[in-house]
């Protein structure tokens, strides 16, 4: 039996309306096990662009979701004096249909393979990683200090790269990741970091090729963990989730394994009317009411923005960036064992829009800005360093 732990930080999930044309933000509020400030966030709304207040615990710490946060202030240090409307209508949500919780499963087949032994290289690096927890919190502690003692610049992620042996003559590296975030009473854990590459492996040569639906369910999986790292936005354009055969829980299992992993505010999921309409209706079932959710902008997010084209039969799942990654084929979004055809490829941001955004007649919303910074936890030379980093992510090798 586990008792709740009051020594544990905790989190509540708010959906604030704001006060001028209720668009409805989201964000997350941090409580303390022992000291909480209170204050104020000043917001750019994301819909009309008018500033407004929230009040909540922790400002500084709370994680901001989707607000723009413009100013923050502490009641006792330096409270709000301003004039700008607070949010009134606010709800607390616990919906675990939104709750991102994107995960790395190691037990499937291995995407991340060498290219010269043909082995898979995902246990290895877990097993890496796992053996250097220690001088990971060491350095995550040195880290901690650092950001609590002075300012840092913004960060979203802290990174840890680490070598992979091997016994062919090229260097592995794996990165691994998990989002920063400051709070002193969180333990680091193993569980806590997913692996978004592993460098002198080749993607497309694993992806390319025929393979079983379950195989291609799977391999998506690890590769929206990677662009959740590295890439700007992700689309994922297929008309049917899960066979038509198949029950509206089974459909709705699919849906939330995949939804689960996806960072709703840099998805767009395009797919067709009747697919989208079956969502809903299984989403009904398990008494959700949609349009209650919907007036606080709590439907899935992703799912709502995605246009429903009725014409396509397209299956493509893009990591968007300046670099950008497709991988596509055959396979609607489904588990089974019938074999299906896939490719994986390098493209340019322009040529992507041209040849598979533009097509399908979508306009990308613009991304959310990334943190310009990550921290980077690595092994050097002269032992295990933290090191703040260029870029929203470290370059991809
Ligand atoms: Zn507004
Ligand atoms: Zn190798």
């Amino acid at each position: 039996m586990s008792l709740p732990n009051i020594f544990e930080t905790r989190r509540k999930n708010y959906a604030a309306k704001c006060p001028h044309c209720g668009e409805p933000h989201h964000y997350t509020e941090l409580k303390f096990p022992a000291v909480n400030d209170r204050g104020t966030w000043v917001i750019k709304c994301n819909a009309c662009g008018q500033p407004f207040a929230i009040d909540l615990r922790n400002p500084i710490e709370s994680p901001t979701g989707n607000c723009r946060v413009l100013e923050r202030y502490d009641d006792e240090e330096n409270p709000y004096a301003g004039s700008v409307d607070y949010a009134t209508d606010k709800a607390v949500y616990e919906l675990v249909i939104n709750d991102e919780d994107p995960i790395f499963d190691y037990s499937s087949h291995p995407i991340y393979c060498c290219p010269v032994t043909r082995k898979g290289l995902e246990q290895p690096a877990l097993a890496e990683l796992t053996a250097a927890m220690s001088d990971i919190r060491r350095q995550w502690g040195i880290i901690l200090n650092n950001y609590l003692a002075r300012r840092m610049p913004e960060v979203d992620h802290l990174v840890v790269s680490i070598k992979v042996p091997c016994s062919c003559p090229r260097k592995h590296m794996a990165t691994f990741y998990r989002p920063f975030q400051v709070d002193p009473s969180a333990s680091v854990e193993v569980e806590d970091f997913l692996l978004a590459n592993i460098s002198g492996t080749d993607l497309d040569d694993v992806l390319s090729g025929i393979h079983t639906k379950s195989y291609l369910m799977d391999a998506l999986g690890k590769l929206i963990v990677r662009w959740r790292l590295y890439k700007d936005q992700i689309l994922i354009a297929a008309p049917f989730v899960g066979h038509q055969w198949k029950s509206k829980s089974e459909k709705l299992e699919i849906w939330e394994r995949l939804l689960k992993q996806l960072d709703a505010k840099r998805t767009v999921f395009l797919t067709r009317s009747a697919t989208w309409s079956g969502y809903r209706s299984a989403l009904h079932e398990t008494g959700l009411d949609h349009d209650v959710l919907a007036s606080y902008g709590l439907e899935n997010q992703i799912v709502a923005t995605g246009n429903k084209k009725q014409d396509f039969h397209a299956k493509v799942y893009i990591g968007i960036g300046g670099q950008s990654e497709v991988f596509s084929g055959s396979a609607n979004l489904v588990d089974g064992p019938s074999m299906e055809n896939s490719s994986f490829a390098v493209s340019s941001y322009t040529k992507v829009i041209e040849k598979y955004v533009d097509p399908l007649k979508l306009s990308l919303p613009e991304a959310p800005d990334r943190a310009d910074h990550h921290l980077m936890i690595s092994q050097t030379d002269d032992g295990w360093k933290g090191t703040i980093g260029g870029g929203p992510a470290p370059e991809l090798s």
